[in-house]
C-alpha cells in the first residue's frame, strides 16, 4: 500500500468529497484525521469506516477559517499520530448570489472558509513537513476558479486564489521536498450540488462532455494519486477532474 505508515489530515472530511478522500487515503494505508465544523456524528462515522480498514482515525473539530483553532487541531493530530505527512485542504462552502446583490458578510465568509483556510492549514502543517523534509499537500479548488460562474463571484475568487497560492507554496516548499498541488473538480454529486435548483443541474449536465455528474470517489482517486509516491515529481499543478466540463466553459 503506497501510503502505509503515513498520517493525513483531511479538512471537511465528514461529508461529500472530503469523506471520500479520507476513506481513499485510508485504503492506501494512511492513518487519517477527519476535520469537521459541526457534524461530529458524520465525522465519527467516517472514522469508523477508516478504522474498519485497519487504520487509525481521529475526528478533529476546528473552523478552518480560524488560525488558532487550526493550530490546536494540527497539534492534536501530531499527538495522536506522531507525524503529519499529508494535508488535503478540502473544506469549503458556497453563499451564492449575483454580485450586485451579494452581501458583504457572504463575501467575507466564503473567502475566509475557502481561501484563508488554505493559508491557515498549509502554514501550520508545512512547518512540520519542512522539518521532516517530506510531505504532500493537495488543495481542492474548482473549475469555477478557472472559468468563473454567474452568482459565485465570492466562490470563484477564492477558488482562483487557491491556484495562485498552490503554485507559490509549491515553489517555496520544494527545496524541503514538500509537494503542493491542486485538484479542480467539476460538478460532483454532494450536498453542495444537491442544493442547486434542478434547472441549474440540467444546464450543467448538458455541457459535460462525459454526459454525467462526477462521483466523490472519482475526485478522491485523483487526490490519492497526487499525494502518493507515483506523483513524486509533480508539484504546482492543477489536476482538473470534471468530465471535460472546463473545455466547454
Ligand atoms: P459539502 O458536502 O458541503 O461538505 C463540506 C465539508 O466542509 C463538510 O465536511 C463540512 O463540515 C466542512 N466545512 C464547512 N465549513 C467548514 C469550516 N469552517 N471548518 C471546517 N470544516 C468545514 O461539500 P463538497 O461538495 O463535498 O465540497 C468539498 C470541497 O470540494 C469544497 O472545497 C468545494 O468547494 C469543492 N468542490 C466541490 C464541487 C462539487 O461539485 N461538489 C465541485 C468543485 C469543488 P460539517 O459536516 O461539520 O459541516
Amino acid at each position: 500500500m503506497e501510503l502505509a505508515g503515513q498520517a493525513a489530515l483531511v479538512t471537511g472530511g465528514s461529508r461529500g468529497l472530503g469523506r471520500a478522500i479520507a476513506v481513499a487515503l485510508a485504503e492506501a494505508g494512511a492513518d487519517v484525521a477527519v476535520n469537521y465544523a459541526q457534524r461530529a456524528e458524520a465525522a465519527e462515522q467516517v472514522c469508523a469506516e477508516i478504522e474498519a480498514l485497519g487504520r487509525r482515525a481521529l475526528a478533529v473539530q476546528a473552523d478552518v477559517g480560524n488560525l488558532a483553532q487550526v493550530e490546536a487541531a494540527v497539534e492534536r493530530v501530531l499527538q495522536a499520530f506522531g507525524r503529519l505527512d499529508i494535508l488535503v485542504n478540502n473544506a469549503g462552502i458556497t453563499r451564492d448570489s449575483l454580485l450586485v446583490r451579494m452581501r458583504e458578510e457572504d463575501w467575507d465568509t466564503v473567502l475566509t472558509t475557502n481561501l484563508k483556510s488554505i493559508y491557515n492549514c498549509t502554514k501550520t502543517a508545512a512547518r512540520h513537513m519542512m522539518k521532516a523534509r517530506s510531505g504532500a499537500i493537495v488543495n481542492i479548488s474548482s473549475v469555477v476558479g478557472l472559468g468563473g460562474n454567474p452568482g459565485q463571484a465570492n466562490y470563484a475568487a477564492a477558488k482562483a486564489g487557491i491556484l495562485g497560492f498552490t503554485k507559490t507554496a509549491a515553489k517555496e516548499l520544494a527545496p524541503r521536498q514538500v509537494r503542493v498541488n491542486a485538484v479542480a473538480p467539476g460538478f460532483i454529486m454532494s450536498e453542495m450540488t444537491d442544493a442547486l435548483p434542478e434547472e441549474v443541474r440540467q444546464a450543467y449536465l448538458a455541457r459535460i462532455p462525459l454526459g454525467r455528474f462526477g462521483k466523490p470517489e472519482e475526485v478522491a482517486r485523483a487526490v490519492r494519486f497526487l499525494v502518493s509516491p507515483a506523483a513524486s515529481y509533480i508539484t504546482g499543478v492543477t489536476l482538473v477532474v470534471d468530465g471535460g466540463l472546463s473545455m466547454a466553459m
